[in-house]
C-alpha cells in the first residue's frame, strides 16, 4: 500500500540513472587529454561547436547552472535540428536561450551551442 512512495522512488532513480549516464559520458569525452571544456573539435563529435563563453556556466530556463565538465555529446543525446512530436529546446528546462543575437543557445546538460527549435532524448518541458 505504499505506491505513491515507490512511484517517486522509481523517478528518482530514474533520474539519477541519466545524471549518472551523463557524467560518465562525459568523463569517456575528456580521456584524450586536456582538451578543455568547450574545445571538444579533436573528439568523436567532430561538428559540434564549442559554446562561447557567456554559455559556459550559465543558468537554464529551469534553474540548471551548465557544468562545462559534465555536459553530454550531442550524439549520445540523439540530438537533432528539428522538433519531435512539438517538443523543442526553446520549451526544454534545460534550455540557454541567446545571448548574443545569433539565433542559437546552449543547454545546461549537452555540449556546444543549441538551436532553439531542436530537440535531444533528455528533453524536459520547462513550466515556468
Ligand atoms: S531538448 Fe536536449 S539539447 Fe535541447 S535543451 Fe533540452 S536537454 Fe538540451
Amino acid at each position: 500500500m505504499s505506491d505513491d512512495g515507490t512511484s517517486s522512488r522509481r523517478r528518482f532513480i530514474h533520474l539519477a540513472g541519466v545524471t549518472a549516464a551523463t557524467v560518465g559520458l562525459a568523463g569517456c569525452s575528456s580521456n584524450g587529454g586536456d582538451g578543455g571544456d568547450g574545445d571538444t573539435t579533436g573528439g568523436t563529435q567532430g561538428t559540434v561547436e564549442p559554446v562561447p563563453d557567456q554559455y559556459a556556466t550559465a543558468t537554464a530556463l529551469g534553474g540548471n547552472e551548465r557544468d562545462p565538465d559534465a555536459v553530454s555529446s550531442q550524439s549520445a543525446v540523439a540530438y537533432q535540428p528539428e522538433p519531435k512530436s512539438g517538443q523543442q529546446c526553446s520549451g526544454c528546462l534545460y534550455y540557454i536561450p541567446d545571448k548574443n543575437g545569433d539565433g542559437v543557445g546552449a543547454c545546461a546538460i549537452v555540449e556546444g551551442t543549441i538551436e532553439p527549435n531542436a530537440y535531444c532524448v533528455s528533453y524536459a518541458p520547462y513550466q515556468g
